[in-house]
């Protein structure tokens, strides 16, 4: 069964194309957060960020990065939060990686993305340095 993303690639179902190339595409969310909230996905069905190959990768990346200023000057937004839900624990709904790109302004209360979390980890310097030892070691 392909995700709903796939569908709208395949035009099986509607959506509002603001952009699209060879890999990737971008459209209107259906549910925007606020107006001009636009989603930019590869054409192909990955689940997770670490399920993209390089090169689409590649693709999507310059996909945000041409449609961020376009989707500001759009609505005139002061700024935008680009963000991935990667994972169903992040709040992935859509098992069809997705890049969300939401307007921002100034008097618009939403916080950062810091506002999601009401309780930080204590971490000392010891687990701060094996931590990152741990991820340089996997990087
Ligand atoms: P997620 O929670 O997976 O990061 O975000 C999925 C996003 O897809 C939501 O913001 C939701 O509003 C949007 N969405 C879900 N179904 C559709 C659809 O059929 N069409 C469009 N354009 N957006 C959708």
């Amino acid at each position: 069964m392909s995700t709903i993303f796939t569908q709208i690639v395949e035009g099986e179902i509607p959506a509002r194309i603001v952009y699209e190339d060879e890999t990737t595409v971008a459209f209107l969310d259906a549910n925007p957060l606020s107006p001009g909230h636009t989603l930019v996905i590869p054409k192909d069905e990955y689940e997770r960020l670490d399920d993209v190959p390089d090169d689409v990768a590649t693709d999507l990346y310059a996909t945000i990065h041409r449609m961020v200023p376009a989707v500001e000057d759009a609505v005139d937004a002061d700024a935008t939060t680009v963000a991935f839900n990667n994972g169903e624990a992040a709040g992935q709904e859509v098992p069809h990686v997705h890049c969300h790109i939401v307007p921002r302004f100034e008097d618009d209360d939403a916080g950062p993305i810091h506002a999601m979390f009401g309780q930080r980890p204590e971490l000392d310097d010891d687990e701060l340095d094996e931590l990152a030892d741990d991820i340089e070691s996997r990087a």
